[in-house]
């Protein structure tokens, strides 16, 4: 099931489930926030051509973000893969939805995109079990970790440079029904494909991940963990397009502009 928040111009944010296929889809809207509440249907329907959609998550405390989690991205850096997971924290206010616009902020020269599988907690969790983790994903959606590399050089840690305003893209829906053993991702600047990568190259898998990240932090329903990026990362600059696609959920694409 693929679930979407979107908004209409009469309309505060809502959720809806999209059914049908490329081009054709339609949003049958859903009562309050599915995090919080099983799935049901109000009766209205909406074209997706007629409506904005919105992040389908805005993460309730934090995304934490993997570091160099495919061996191909960390050798592009000059690092070895790393022995255990590298993780990062962006804020929530970080995220923007699909076509919203990534601000590119006057601090740096060097803004990247990094394609990314994100996933999506479903409940409140720690310390979980290896053989548990599926049941506290609520499910998948594309991500794009945008990093300012030159102040991720200069910084030393890379709060900042993971952190500014918009720096988060999430979209365009979250995929329930996703396995994330081996799945194609691409990520694309204007039209061109710049990122190819598999999850099956994942260093660290999703569940692994979800282990180790929740013995460190308790993990919120809505939280979100960017699972790292293939080689292929390179620089945007206001005017671009960038796309993320994974197969089996769909394509994030957003736009950079100046920051005003
Ligand atoms: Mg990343």
């Amino acid at each position: 099931m693929r679930i979407a928040r979107f908004s209409t111009p009469e309309g505060e944010p809502r959720y809806g489930v999209v059914e049908g296929e490329a081009g054709s889809e339609v949003l049958a809207e859903i009562e309050g926030d599915p995090l919080y509440r099983p799935i049901q249907f109000t009766g209205d329907r909406h074209p997706l051509a007629e409506v904005r959609l919105l992040a389908p998550v805005i993460p309730r405390s934090k995304i934490v973000g993997v570091g160099r989690n495919y061996a191909d991205h960390a050798a592009e850096m000059g690092a070895q893969p790393p022995a255990e997971p590298i993780l990062f924290i962006k804020p929530n206010t970080a995220v923007i939805g699909p076509n919203d616009g990534i601000s590119y902020p006057p601090a740096s020269a060097e803004v990247h995109y990094e394609g990314e599988l994100a996933v999506v907690i479903g409940r409140i969790c720690r310390d979980v079990p290896l053989d548990r983790t599926g049941e506290v994903i609520f499910g998948y959606t594309c991500g794009n970790d945008v990093t300012a590399r030159d102040l991720q050089r200069r910084d030393g840690q890379w709060a900042r440079a993971k952190g500014f305003d918009t720096f988060a893209p999430l979209g365009p829906w979250i995929e329930t029904e996703f396995d994330p053993t081996d799945q194609g991702l691409t990520t694309s600047l204007n039209g061109t494909p710049r990122q190819h990568g598999r999850t099956k190259d994942l260093i660290f898998s999703v569940p692994h991940l979800i282990n180790y990240i929740s013995q460190a932090f308790t993990l919120l329903p809505g939280d979100v963990i960017f699972t790292g990026t293939p080689a292929g990362v390179g620089s945007m600059r206001p005017g671009d397009e960038v796309s993320v696609s994974i197969d089996g959920i769909g394509t994030l694409t957003n736009r950079v502009i100046s920051r005003g």
